[in-house]
């Protein structure tokens, strides 16, 4: 691991400056990735931008810059993209500043600002290195999110290829899945959530396993089967099912047979039970059978109470007397035999009871 502090001035990063569809926001001679393809736009201000440049003619100091040392040499903007956005739109002729170009101003005002040394740390290292450290520094001004971060790190052939399906606006994934998915593809959500999906929850040795694999087809057919496998399960479309963890449903699931009517009719029915509090959590019910999903409601104070005083204190269970807060309410009936969260069907039970009924 080594992070080395060098001065870069505004000439040497706006040279060969170029801002592209194919190859996104690259500058310093080709060798720098400002911004990669289809990461997210430019999102500065123009007030912003121009503060950027009105540091700079002042020659005051800009704060540090963070750039990743790749492992063919060349750099990736990790922290500053936006200022360098800046500075190259503005010497490249983007935008005005006090009402003048760059090509507008003297030739000693161009020569100050080309010279203006930028401070940059270079980070080289190992992937987990670089990638502990970026998360460190992180923590103020243009923030990437962690996969931006991941991204950077493990970038290659891999990355390249995976961003094409799952980071661009109206990309394929968002086209198949934006029902199911929730975030946005741009801020790298997408691609996040299926290689958690597809890993397990280990994204980042998944990354580096296959940084150098020519494409990304493997995630994009799992997604593609994990997408299918939901709408064919769940044939009716619910807006709760946005943002599900439908990869770990299909993980665990995608070999059990499923009657898709049968299980229509029950959601239909569970959506509509005033007890079941989670509507969201109804899908993860239908398939693991775990109540805790459903959230089912509790009593209210006032039945607690009810049920305290027509019980006079005596636990249900082992008939001895307790305070009314060191007893909790109980269905009767429980709630998956029918039993309602109504007055009729609530008991108080002591603590140690409830926990022993309910196996807590
Ligand atoms: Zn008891």
């Amino acid at each position: 691991m080594k992070i080395e502090l060098k001065e870069i001035t505004v000439r040497e990063l706006t040279e060969s400056y170029q801002d592209n569809e194919e190859n996104g926001v690259v500058g310093f001679g080709g060798k720098l990735d400002i911004r990669p393809p289809y990461q997210r736009e430019f999102i500065y201000k123009d007030k912003q931008r121009e503060a950027v440049i009105e540091t700079i003619t002042k020659n005051f100091p800009l704060n540090v810059m963070y750039w990743a040392v790749q492992e063919n040499g060349n750099f990736e903007v990790i922290d500053g993209q936006q200022r360098t956005i800046s500075i190259c739109q503005y010497v490249n002729g983007d935008f005005a500043f006090m009402f003048k170009y760059f090509h507008n101003l003297q030739k000693d005002e161009q020569e100050q600002i080309l010279n203006y040394k930028l401070m940059v740390y270079l980070c080289s290292g190992t992937d987990s290195q670089k990638l502990e450290w970026f998360k460190t520094i992180n923590i103020a001004g243009e923030k990437l999110t962690n996969q931006e971060l991941r991204n950077a790190v493990f970038s290659g052939s891999f990355v390249s290829d995976a961003k094409r399906y799952f980071s661009k606006n109206g990309c394929a994934a968002y086209g198949l899945g934006s029902n199911y998915l929730s975030g946005s593809p741009i801020r790298q959500e997408y691609l996040e959530t299926t290689i958690d999906w597809i890993s397990k929850g280990n994204i980042e040795s998944y990354m580096s396993v296959h940084q150098h694999e020519p494409n990304a087809n493997e995630l994009w057919l799992y997604f593609q089967n994990v997408i299918s496998w939901v709408k064919v399960v769940f044939s009716k479309y619910r807006r709760e099912m946005k943002g599900l963890a439908w990869g770990e449903f299909y993980n665990e699931f995608k070999d059990k047979k499923f009657d898709h009517k049968k299980l229509e009719e029950e959601i239909s029915k569970l959506m509509q039970d005033e007890d079941v509090t989670s509507k969201k959590g109804i899908y993860e019910y239908v398939l693991t059978r775990k109540e805790k999903h459903l959230n089912i409601r509790a009593f209210s104070d006032n039945q607690k109470r009810e049920s305290f005083e027509r019980q006079k204190g005596i636990c249900v269970k082992c008939a001895d007397e307790f305070k009314l807060e060191e007893m909790e309410s109980d269905h009767i009936n429980p709630w998956h035999l029918g039993g309602k969260t109504a007055q009729e069907n609530c008991q108080m039970l002591c603590k140690g009871c409830n926990r022993a009924k309910s196996g807590k």
